[in-house]
């Protein structure tokens, strides 16, 4: 899950991004409009967290152009205002939730996994190659029918080769996938988790080309 969160406030950005961090989501943050624009044009993100009050142009612009263009990615907004006023014109535009400032991280990390579900749902819940079965909301693996535990790194790492078998991705777009925009990462973070992956799943099922990347291939 890649998140973008568009926040002007430094420090509470920071504790928001180091929080969704730990709790293994990928995160990118954007402190105006325009750099959330521009990170929307380059990464395929999965829910924007959205405040309203920013420096170059009201949040709510923002959410009315990325519907207008069709853009259908959960928005969960941030208002400071306590305003009802904010809240309904947020929704209307197209917000799917909002949560109003102060809030604790455990309620911000329930209202995610609610809309995470709902998107999951909106797709299929399961994704099956061969022998292998993803359950994408309970975030489960079946090999053969029997549950194999993944943490959640490795089960996006799988989810996203599954999702397109037969396609080499790059390692450098598989780090993009999992972390956060220049954040800390070991340089063989991805081999570690393939390694790990592969320990646990059919031989050969992960196979790379040296020096392009990892792909999955998968007998239908
Ligand atoms: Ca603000």
């Amino acid at each position: 899950m890649r998140i973008l969160l568009v926040e002007d406030n430094i420090a509470l950005a920071h504790g928001i991004e180091v929080a969704l961090v730990r709790e293994g989501y990928a995160v990118d943050h954007a402190a105006t409009v325009s750099a959330a624009e521009h990170i929307l044009g380059v990464e395929s993100v999965d829910v924007m967290i959205l405040d309203l009050g920013l420096p170059d142009e009201d949040g709510l612009s923002l959410l009315r152009r990325i519907r207008h263009r069709g853009q259908d990615l959960p928005v969960l907004i941030l208002t400071a205002r306590d305003s009802l006023d904010d809240k309904v014109r947020g929704l209307d535009l197209g917000g799917d939730d909002y949560l109003t400032k102060p809030f604790e991280q455990q309620e911000l990390f329930a209202r995610l996994r609610v809309l995470e579900r709902r998107n999951t749902s909106a797709h299929s819940a399961l994704l099956e190659l061969g022998a292998l079965q993803l359950d994408l909301h309970s975030h489960q693996l079946r090999v053969d029918g029997c549950i194999v535990a993944l943490p959640r790194r490795e089960f996006s790492l799988l989810r996203t080769l599954a999702e397109q078998p037969g396609r080499v991705f790059p390692r450098e777009e598989l780090e993009q996938k999992l972390y956060s925009l220049g954040g800390a990462l070991s340089s063989n973070a991805i081999e570690v988790h393939i390694h790990n992956l592969r320990k646990k799943l059919p031989r050969d099922i992960i196979r790379n080309i040296r020096g392009v990347g990892y792909y999955l291939r998968v007998e239908l």
